[in-house]
C-alpha cells in the first residue's frame, strides 16, 4: 500500500510500513543519523535525526516512527538545526582523538566528524586535551579499541549480535560511566571475539578500527574486487599506496556481503606481499626431466615452470597412476575457490573420466 505524506513542503509517496527517514531518503532528503544504519535493527538512542511531526508534542526519531498516511514532516527547522548542533557539541564533549588515522570512510572523515562539520560545531574543545580512558585498550591483534570517541551508539553491539552472530560487546554501566565491553568485560578474544572486523566497519566514529592498518595513514587509491579466500565472492576494496595493500575494508553497497567480511578477507592480505609468495607453478625437477623416483629416494627441488609444463606433467601421470593401478590409486581435492559450476566438473571427471570416488572439498572440514 502506498503512502501519502508531505516532508519539508514536497509531497512523498512510499510504500506503507517505510520509516520516516527511508521515505526522506527516497525523495531524496537527508536526515542526519549516527546511531542508525540501514544494515541494523533501529534503536533510535543517538537523537540526531528527530524530526518535527505535525500534530505531536515532541521531536519523533525518523529512523524509527513508521510513515502515515497525511503526515507532515520538517526535518530542518532553525529549532532542529540548534538541537543537533547541541547534541553534537555533548558528543564532542567527551571526545578524545589521538590522531590515528582510522582511513575506514572516505579520507580519514568519521560519521560524527562529517556532522560536526556540516552544523558548524567545534570539533576539539579544549575540555577534551587528553584522553579519558586508555588508546589501544584490547590486545586483539586486529581490532583496534579506542572508547575515547565512542559516543555509545551501539552500532558494534548491533552488527555483532545481528550480522556475525556473536554478541560479542554489550554497553555496562550507567550513566557518564556507560562504557561498551566485550563480554563482562574481558579482553574481546575471551568473549568469543571471532575477528572479523564488523564492529569496527560499522562504527561511525572510530572508536573501534582495524589494527594492522592504525599506521598506515590514507590510501592513494582504492580499488574495488573480490575477495579470492572462498567462493562466497565478498566484495573488498583494496586501499593501496605505493603499490602496497595497506588496509581491506568491506564496500557498503556490495551484493553479497555489504559491510560484511570474515577475519580473512578482511585482515589476510599480507601473503599478497610476502616474498615467498608461488606467483607460477613448480614441478619437481626429477618430473621435468622425465625421471622416476623410488620409495625412500628424495624428492629434489622445485622448478618454476610455465603453466602448460606443469599441467601436462600432472596429466601424464595421472594417466600412467589410473592406467597400471586403478583409478582408486588417485584422490581429487577441490576447493570452496572454485565455482559451484567447476566444483561440479571436478566430481565429473574424478567418478567418469578417472574412475574413483576418491574426492573431497576443503568446506568439509
Ligand atoms: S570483530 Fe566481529 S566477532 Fe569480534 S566483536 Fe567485532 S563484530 Fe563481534
Ligand atoms: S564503539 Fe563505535 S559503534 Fe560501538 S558504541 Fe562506540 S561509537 Fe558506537
Amino acid at each position: 500500500m502506498q503512502v501519502n505524506l508531505v516532508i519539508d513542503g514536497h509531497p512523498v509517496h512510499t510504500a506503507a510500513g517505510n520509516t520516516v527517514y527511508l521515505a526522506a531518503k527516497e525523495a531524496g532528503i537527508v536526515i542526519p543519523t549516527l546511531c542508525h544504519h540501514p544494515d541494523l535493527s533501529p534503536v533510535g538512542s543517538c537523537r540526531m535525526c528527530l524530526v518535527e511531526v505535525e500534530g505531536e508534542k515532541s521531536l519523533q526519531p525518523a529512523c524509527s516512527i513508521p510513515v502515515r498516511q497525511g503526515q507532515v514532516i520538517r526535518t530542518d527547522t532553525p529549532a532542529l538545526h540548534k538541537h543537533r548542533q547541541d547534541l553534537l557539541k555533548l558528543y564532542l564533549a567527551s571526545y578524545y582523538d589521538a590522531g590515528y588515522p582510522t582511513g575506514t570512510r572516505d579520507g580519514d572523515q568519521n560519521e560524527l566528524i562529517y556532522w560536526a562539520n556540516q552544523y558548524q560545531v567545534e570539533i576539539y574543545p579544549k575540555e577534551t586535551a587528553s584522553p579519558r580512558l586508555a588508546i589501544d585498550s584490547d590486545p586483539n591483534p586486529f581490532i583496534w579499541v579506542d572508547l575515547n570517541k565512542c559516543i555509545l551508539c551501539t552500532r558494534c553491539v548491533r552488527a555483532c549480535a545481528e550480522i556475525q552472530g556473536r554478541s560479542v560487546w554489550t554497553i555496562n554501566g550507567r550513566g557518564h560511566a556507560s562504557r561498551i565491553v566485550a563480554g563482562t568485560g574481558t579482553p574481546l578474544l575471551e568473549a568469543r571475539c571471532e575477528s572479523c572486523g564488523a564492529c569496527a566497519a560499522y562504527c561511525p566514529t572510530g572508536a573501534l578500527a582495524y589494527k594492522p592498518s592504525i599506521h598506515e595513514g590514507l590510501p592513494e587509491k582504492i580499488v574495488a574486487t573480490t575477495c579470492a579466500y572462498c567462493g562466497v565472492g565478498c566484495q573488498i576494496a583494496l586501499h593501496v599506496r605505493d603499490n602496497r595493500i595497506i588496509r581491506v575494508d568491506s564496500l557498503p553497497d556490495a551484493p553479497v556481503n555489504g559491510r560484511h567480511l570474515c577475519v580473512k578477507g578482511r585482515f589476510g592480505y599480507q601473503f599478497v606481499h610476502h616474498p615467498e609468495r608461488l606467483k607460477a607453478p613448480r614441478v619437481r625437477r626429477y618430473l621435468l626431466e622425465g625421471k622416476r623416483r623410488s620409495a625412500g629416494e628424495p624428492r629434489g627441488d622445485w622448478v618454476e615452470v610455465d603453466w602448460d609444463t606443469a599441467l601436462d606433467i600432472a596429466a601424464h601421470r595421472l594417466a600412467e597412476i589410473v592406467n597400471t593401478s586403478g583409478g582408486q590409486a588417485v584422490g581429487v581435492l577441490t576447493s570452496a575457490k572454485c565455482t559451484n559450476e567447476e566444483n561440479y566438473l571436478m566430481n565429473k571427471f574424478t567418478r567418469q573420466v578417472l574412475d574413483s570416488h576418491n574426492i573431497d572439498h576443503c568446506a568439509r572440514l
